[in-house]
């Protein structure tokens, strides 16, 4: 099961380990990667005319990290979590937890 955008996350490995869960920004690379909000996020040096900073300066921009490297926060276990893809009564299929079975839903509840 992949990791979707607007998953809430928890970073298993490096300076991120044992934060709070964070928000999943974009996926990229066809979800090999992934950026996380404020995890492994660097300083960009930018000149005046930057269209995402006019004056120049400093400008805070998230690095992708491996897709790895992430669980899905399940807010029941209070923990990361590995995915499994629960059926409904009606047929209809949903992201679980493995561990509990709550349905977690892509953007957080
Ligand atoms: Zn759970």
């Amino acid at each position: 099961m992949r990791i979707l955008k607007g998953d809430m996350v928890v970073v298993r490995t490096g300076d991120e380990r044992a934060k709070a869960p964070r928000r999943v920004l974009r996926i990229v690379e066809g979800g090999a990667r992934l950026v996380v909000e404020g995890v492994n996020r660097v300083y960009r040096h930018v000149k005046k005319g930057h269209p995402k900073s006019p004056q120049g300066g400093r400008l805070s921009v998230e690095l992708p990290i491996d897709a790895s490297n992430v669980q899905v926060y399940c807010p029941k276990c209070d923990r990361g979590v590995r995915l499994a893809s629960k059926v409904n009564a009606d047929g209809s299929k949903y992201r679980g937890c493995r561990k509990c079975g709550a349905a977690l839903v892509a953007g957080g509840s």
